[in-house]
C-alpha cells in the first residue's frame, strides 16, 4: 500500500475511534507529511499509529496521542503556542497548520537539528525551535495561548503555568513512573483548573 492510502487510512481509523474530531485538525493530520519526521529507515511505518524511535533514545509520540492532544488544545487561529519537547516536530508542524505561531523547546541538540531540518523541508515558517531545557518556558515571548508539554513531568513546572495567558489553556503528561495522567489546566480569573484525560506514557523530561 502507498504511503497515501496508508496515510487515509489512518485517519480513517481515529476518527472512528474518537480520536480525530474537528475539521481543522483532521485537515492538519492530512496536510503534514509523519515521514518526513521520522528516520528514513521507518518511513513505512510513518502511518501506522505507533511512536517510532527517532534517536538519542526518544520517540515520535504515536498518531493518536498527537491527534488527542491537539484537539484538548482547541487551537485557533490566532494562537500562540509554547511546546516542551519538540523531540522530531511532528507536534509542532501539526499545530503550525492551526495557530498562528509555534514556540518549540527541544533538550537534545541533534534532534533539534533533526527537527528544525524536517520543518525547513515541510516548509513551515511559524514555528520557532529553540535548543535547551523547557522547564523555564521561553518568557520572552510570553503570554501564551497554549502551552503543551510532550515529556513526562512528575510535575507541571511553575514558569510554564506562568506563563500561560488568562484564559490560556496547558496541556501535560504528570506523573514520575512510566505511566503518567494527561493533564489540562485552564488559567480561570487566575485560578487554576485542572481536568484529568486519563493515562499515557511518554519519555520523561529531564533536566
Ligand atoms: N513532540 C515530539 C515528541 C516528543 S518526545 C514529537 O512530535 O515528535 C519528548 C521530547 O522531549 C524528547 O525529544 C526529549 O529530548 C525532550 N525533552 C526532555 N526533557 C526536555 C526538557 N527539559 N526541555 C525540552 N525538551 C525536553
Amino acid at each position: 500500500m502507498e504511503l497515501g492510502e496508508k496515510k487515509e487510512l489512518l485517519i480513517k481509523e481515529l476518527k472512528s475511534q474518537g480520536f480525530l474530531e474537528s475539521r481543522a485538525v483532521i485537515k492538519a493530520f492530512r496536510e503534514v507529511p509523519r515521514e518526513l519526521f521520522v528516520p528514513e529507515g521507518q518511513r513505512k511505518h510513518a502511518y501506522s499509529d505507533q511512536p517510532l524511535s527517532i534517536g538519542e533514545g526518544q520517540t515520535i509520540s504515536a498518531p493518536h496521542m498527537v491527534a488527542i492532544m491537539t484537539e484538548l488544545l482547541e487551537p485557533r487561529k490566532t494562537d500562540r503556542v509554547l511546546e516542551i519537547g519538540a523531540g522530531s516536530g511532528y507536534q509542532a508542524a501539526i499545530l503550525s497548520r492551526l495557530v498562528k505561531k509555534v514556540v518549540t523547546i527541544e533538550l537534545e541538540p541533534e534532534l533539534a537539528k533533526r527537527a528544525g531540518e524536517s520543518l525547513k523541508k515541510a516548509g513551515y515558517k511559524n514555528v520557532e525551535l529553540l535548543v535547551g531545557d523547557g522547564s523555564g518556558g521561553w518568557p520572552e515571548e510570553a503570554p501564551y495561548d497554549k502551552v503543551i508539554v510532550t515529556c513526562a513531568c512528575p510535575e507541571i513546572p511553575p514558569a510554564l503555568l506562568e506563563q500561560l495567558r488568562e484564559g490560556g489553556k496547558l496541556i501535560a503528561p504528570v506523573g514520575g513512573g512510566w505511566h503518567q495522567d494527561l493533564i489540562e489546566i485552564v488559567k480561570k480569573k487566575g485560578e487554576l483548573v485542572k481536568k484529568s484525560h486519563g493515562g499515557c506514557v511518554f519519555v520523561p523530561l529531564r533536566h
